[in-house]
C-alpha cells in the first residue's frame, strides 16, 4: 500500500514548506524507502513559465520540459532523482482539464462542481504519479497558506484520501511561524496554534507540527502548541533559522523527526543513512577560503529567481573546499550608470551573467562581459548570458557595432544571435520554448570536452533564440570556438579558442541538473579554475 504525506501551511508564506518537504523526503529515502514529491499551487496559472521571476522566484525546468516551482528543484536536489512536469499541479491544470472533459461530455447530464469533479480531478492526479512511480511514499506539497480560498479545494481533496486511503496509510504535517517580539524577546505562539484551527475547521487534524522560528523552540513554546492542536508534545517540531538549508533533514532528525513519522505511517524504522549529506554540509559549512563571485543580472532583487545557479555554485564551491560569496551586480545599474562596471568587477574572482529575457539590463550585461573579457576574469555565460557574450565579441572584436540579439533589437542589421526556426510560427507563448533535455555533441579537444569528459552529453533548456549559424565562421575567425552543438546544428557551447582564463557560455541551463552530493560539471569547473588559478597564486 502506497503512503501519502501531506505537507500545508500556516500563517504566511515563504516560511520554507519546500525545504521541510524535501528533508522529509530524504529522511525516508536514506532509511531505504522509495519515495517521490508533488507540488501542488494552488494559482491559476498552467504552469510558472508565464510569471515574471519577481513573482514567483525562478522557473524551474525538469528533464520532460515542465516549466515548475522551484520547489520541485528542491525536490530533485534533496531527492537525488529526476522529476517530471506532471509533479507540479496547479488550479489552472486542474480548471483546464475538468473544463475540457466537460466539453467532450464526458460527464453528461451532471452538473459539474468542486466537490467532486475537482476534488476527483485532484485526487486522481496525485494516485496517477503514485502509480507510475510505484513509490513507498508520495509527498504532497500544498502550496499557499491554510485559509486561502485558492488552497481549499486540494485541502479537501487530501481531507478525502485520508478517509479513502486510511489513517494508517496518511500522514499530515503542518509547516508554520513562531514569530518572536522584538521588544520582549518572547516567542508567540498563537499564529501557529490558529493555523492549526484552521486547519482542523476543514476537517484536517494534523499528525506532525513543524515550527519555523528564529531560535529553536522553547519547551513552553512546545508544549503550549502540542495542547492546543490536539498532539503529543513529541509530534510538535522546532524547525530554527540555521546556516543552510541543507542542515534542515539533519535537525529536524536529532529531534526524533524520522522515527516519529516512520512510526506514524506503520513502517519500519531504521537508522537513515546520512554520511555523504552530512559530509556535504560540513564541507559546505566549515571553509577558510572564500572566492567572491559577481552576479549580473536583472532580477537581482529577488534571489530565488536565480536559485538553481546559487544552489549550483553550493554544491561546487563545497566539493572544491571552498567558500563561495556572491555579489549582486544590477545590470540596469550599469546601464542608467547608477554603477561603475569596472569598479564592480574589480575584486571579483569571476563572473556570471544571469539568464533572462527582454531588453532592460542588456547593455549592462554586455558591458560586464566586455570587461571581464578584457581583464581576464573568469566568465560564464548561462543560456541569454551565452547570447550576450557573442553579441560582445560580434561587436567588439568583429567590429559588428550594431550586432544584437533579433529579440532585443528586431531591426539589427547583424543578427548574431537569432529567433530559432522552430519557433517562427509559435502563437501561444505558454509551454512553448524550446524546453527540457536535449543532447548536445561536444567536441574533443575544448575546454566543453574537459569539463564532461565525454561526447554526448544532456542538459536542460529554456530559450527560444540561438546564436545565428550563419555567423559562426566570423565569430570563429575573430577568435571564438563553439565546442557544443545540438543534434540540429545550434551552438550549445562557446568558449574563447587559446584562452589564457575561463571562458565558457551555455545555451543550456546545467544548474538544473546540479545535486549536492554531484555538482553540475560546469560549475565545479569554474569553480575549480578559480581556486587553481586565483586563490592558490
Ligand atoms: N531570452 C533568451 C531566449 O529566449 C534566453 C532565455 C534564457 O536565458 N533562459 O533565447
Amino acid at each position: 500500500m502506497v503512503k501519502y504525506v501531506f505537507v500545508t501551511g500556516g500563517v504566511l508564506s515563504g516560511l520554507g514548506k519546500g525545504v521541510v518537504t524535501a528533508s522529509t523526503g530524504l529522511l525516508l529515502k536514506s532509511i531505504g524507502y522509495s519515495v517521490t514529491a508533488i507540488k501542488i499551487d494552488p494559482y491559476v496559472n498552467v504552469d510558472a513559465g508565464t510569471m515574471n521571476p519577481y513573482m514567483h522566484g525562478e522557473v524551474f525546468v525538469t528533464e520532460d520540459g515542465g516549466e515548475t516551482d522551484l520547489d520541485i528543484g528542491h525536490y530533485e536536489r534533496f531527492l537525488h532523482q529526476n522529476l517530471s512536469k506532471k509533479h507540479n499541479i496547479t488550479t489552472g491544470q486542474i480548471y483546464y482539464s475538468v473544463i475540457s472533459k466537460e466539453r467532450e461530455g464526458e460527464y453528461l447530464g451532471q452538473c459539474v462542481q468542486i466537490i467532486p469533479h475537482v476534488t476527483n480531478e485532484i485526487k486522481d492526479r496525485i494516485r496517477e504519479i503514485a502509480r507510475e512511480t510505484g513509490v513507498d511514499i508520495v509527498l504532497v506539497e500544498i502550496g499557499g497558506t491554510v485559509g486561502d480560498i485558492e488552497s481549499l479545494p486540494f485541502l479537501e481533496a487530501a481531507r478525502q484520501m485520508r478517509i479513502e486511503e486510511g489513517y494508517e496509510n496518511t500522514l499530515f504535517i503542518h509547516v508554520a511561524l513562531s514569530p518572536i517580539l522584538s521588544t520582549t524577546g518572547e516567542q508567540k505562539t498563537k499564529p501557529v496554534q490558529h493555523s492549526v484551527q484552521e486547519l482542523r475547521r476543514i476537517g484536517i487534524q494534523p499528525d506532525a507540527i513543524v515550527v519555523r522560528s528564529q531560535r529553536d523552540l522553547e519547551d513552553e513554546a512546545r508544549r503550549k502548541i502540542a495542547l492546543y492542536s490536539n498532539l503529543p508534545i513529541r509530534a510538535v517540531f522546532g524547525n530554527p533559522d540555521v546556516d543552510t538549508i541543507y542542515r534542515v533533514p539533519l535537525i529536524l532528525h536529532e529531534k526524533g523527526y524520522t522515527k516519529y513519522i516512520v512510526g506514524k505511517l506503520g513502517l519500519e524504522y531504521k537508522e537513515p543513512k546520512l554520511d555523504k549529506w552530512i559530509e556535504f554540509v560540513e564541507r559546505l559549512t566549515k571553509v577558510d577560503k572564500k572566492i567572491k563571485i559577481a552576479m549580473v543580472g536583472k532580477y537581482t532583487k529577488l534571489k530565488d529567481s536565480y536559485i538553481s545557479i546559487i544552489e549550483a555554485l553550493k554544491h561546487a564551491s563545497a566539493w572544491n573546499n571552498v567558500g563561495v560569496q556572491l555579489k549582486w551586480v544590477e545590470a540596469t545599474d550599469i546601464e542608467k550608470n547608477i554603477v561603475n562596471v569596472e569598479e564592480a568587477l574589480e575584486n571579483v574572482d569571476g563572473v556570471i551573467i544571469l539568464p533572462g529575457f527582454g531588453k532592460r539590463g542588456t547593455e549592462g550585461k554586455i558591458e560586464a562581459i566586455k570587461v571581464a573579457r578584457e581583464n581576464k576574469i573568469p566568465l560564464l555565460g548561462i543560456c541569454f548570458g551565452m547570447q550576450l557574450m557573442v553579441v560582445e565579441v560580434a561587436r567588439n572584436l568583429l567590429g559588428l557595432e550594431k550586432a544584437n540579439s533579433r529579440e532585443l533589437d528586431p531591426h539589427t542589421p547583424h543578427p548574431v544571435v537569432d529567433l530559432l526556426p522552430s519557433q517562427y510560427y509559435v502563437k501561444h507563448l505558454g509551454g512553448s520554448m524550446r524546453l527540457g533535455s536535449h543532447p548536445i555533441v561536444v567536441e574533443k579537444n575544448t575546454l566543453a570536452y574537459r569539463i564532461y569528459g565525454k561526447e554526448i552529453v544532456y542538459e536542460r533548456h529554456r530559450h527560444r533564440y540561438e546564436v545565428n549559424p550563419k555567423y559562426i565562421d566570423k565569430l570563429e575567425k575573430a577568435g571564438l570556438k563553439v565546442s557544443g552543438w545540438s543534434i540540429e546544428g545550434y551552438p550549445e557551447f562557446i568558449e574563447m579558442k587559446n584562452s589564457s582564463s575561463f571562458y565558457f557560455g551555455s545555451q543550456p541551463h546545467p544548474e538544473f541538473k546540479s545535486r549536492p552530493l554531484e555538482p553540475a560539471r560546469i560549475y565545479y569547473y569554474f569553480v575549480k579554475y578559480i581556486v587553481e588559478n586565483t586563490l592558490n597564486k
